[in-house]
């Protein structure tokens, strides 16, 4: 890996920086006979590791630091200044309007959870069945359409069921797909959607740690992701767009920050006065600060690198492995578009002969390597791939083995989990 390893010594302020380190890259596992060999994590849509500037960035922001929004003193206001930069530089990283809420969550499925409280009343949500169940499951009221058979058919059976739909609507849809990688055409659904008067949020979660993000140009309404996807820790995501529903919508929590004031026993509910701009209105309770920080870290690592830099080698990385696993009597790439669509460092995967826990596990114990299996939170997807029993869970239904890469990921990984797979088919 060049890039990561090579230091910078452009003097040149805006020229771009290495690919940054991932910690955890020199982790050693047990496998099979007790021996210790170094992990090949490729599960990175599952969670990415975190980068070291991610962690140089709270180890920093740790030393002073104190509850934001509220104190006088000198530590309080530091956190708050920087709690608030970070909501700048994820505006900035996701292409938000200037006028765009930017609401810290705990992840995707809090930041779609929100949305789906602060839709107006009688809101009908349009959805494809391919979504990841975070994405699927928080509305109220949906119409959930078939995965489609090419891009195009997306944009069609979209502009169909919008067209059937009476009052507010909200088309929902991921940008990249957490069970085959596969880029869906977000500005085409979000061009056909607004045709209708509808709203578009675009689940974000698997397409920020691998492709740049541009809500204004492509004209988006809603974005929503998680940072421990995109190499922060666990615990902080976002849901970034327009802020008149948010501003009417119920407070998501209820508590301290989230109002201006409270009235007496006597005026109940009529007495408390929420705020209306959204950051504070859905944000009550101490804010994960740390969290927000993260993220922001992460946003400005990588956008410091350049994503030329970034979608170069894992172009070059995905391919090799994709072209490695279907050289392999047995193994089947999981695909809606078919191999040539352009897809994010995401392969699913059946393997003739096993369960897809089979495979993972022999992956883990006898050669070091993290892969996930299952339905990758996305059922109806997995029926959709494999049918009622394809790939074979222990439980008979449906289900797959996906690894997946990014910053971090080596070709010496990619070569051991092609090696491993190919020996794992021959045993079948
Ligand atoms: N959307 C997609 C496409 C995902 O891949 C995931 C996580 O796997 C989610 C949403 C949910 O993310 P989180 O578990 O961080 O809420």
């Amino acid at each position: 890996v060049p890039a990561q390893a090579a230091a910078s010594h452009d003097p040149r302020p805006d020229a771009p920086r290495p690919i940054p380190a991932v910690l955890g890259a020199d982790l050693e596992v047990p496998v099979k006979g007790g021996r210790l060999v170094g992990y090949a994590n490729l599960d990175y849509a599952a969670s990415a590791p975190c980068l070291e500037p991610v962690s140089a960035a709270v180890a920093a922001a740790l030393p002073a630091y104190s509850s934001v929004h509220r104190g006088a003193g000198y530590a309080s206001q530091l956190t708050t200044a920087r709690y608030e930069q970070a909501r700048h530089t994820v505006r900035a990283f996701a292409g938000a309007r200037p006028d765009d809420a930017v609401v810290f969550t705990r992840n995707t499925t809090d930041a779609t959870n929100l949305l789906a409280r602060c839709l107006p009343e009688g809101t009908t949500v349009v959805v494809f069945d391919s979504e990841h169940h975070a994405s699927l499951l928080p509305w109220e009221r949906s119409v959930r359409l078939a995965p489609p058979a090419f891009p195009g058919e997306a944009v069609r059976a979209a502009d169909e069921a919008l067209a059937a739909v009476d009052g507010p609507k909200l088309l929902v849809v991921t940008a990249a797909s957490n069970v085959t990688g596969e880029l869906w055409p977000i500005a085409a659904l979000a061009h056909i959607a607004h045709r209708h008067g509808a709203r578009v949020l675009v689940d974000a979660a698997q397409l920020v740690p691998h492709r740049p993000l541009n809500l204004t140009a492509l004209d988006l309404d809603y974005v929503a992701f998680s940072g421990h996807k995109l190499y922060a820790p666990f615990g902080a995501g976002v849901l970034v767009g327009r802020r008149d529903w948010l501003a009417a919508g119920e407070p998501y929590l209820k508590g301290g920050g989230a109002v201006r004031s409270v009235g007496t026993a006597d005026e109940g509910p009529a007495g408390v006065d929420w705020y209306d701009d959204p950051e504070p209105r859905h944000e009550a309770g101490t804010p994960n600060v740390l969290g927000a920080i993260a993220i922001a870290a992460a946003c400005d690592a990588l956008t410091a690198t350049g994503w030329d830099t970034l979608v170069c080698e894992e172009e070059r990385l995905i391919a090799r492995l994709r072209a490695g696993l279907a050289a392999i009597a047995g193994v089947r790439e999981l695909s809606l578009w078919g191999p040539d669509h352009p897809r994010v460092g995401i392969v699913s995967f059946t393997v003739d002969g096993y369960s897809a826990r089979e495979v993972a596990e022999a992956l883990s114990g006898e050669y070091g390597i993290g892969v996930r299996d299952g339905k990758f939170c996305a059922h109806p997807f997995l029926r959709h791939l494999l049918g009622e029993s394809g790939g074979g869970c222990e439980d008979g239904t449906a289900s797959a083995v996906r690894a997946s890469i990014g910053i971090g990921t080596t070709e010496e990984h990619v070569d051991r989990l092609v090696a491993a797979v190919r020996d794992l088919a021959s045993r079948a």
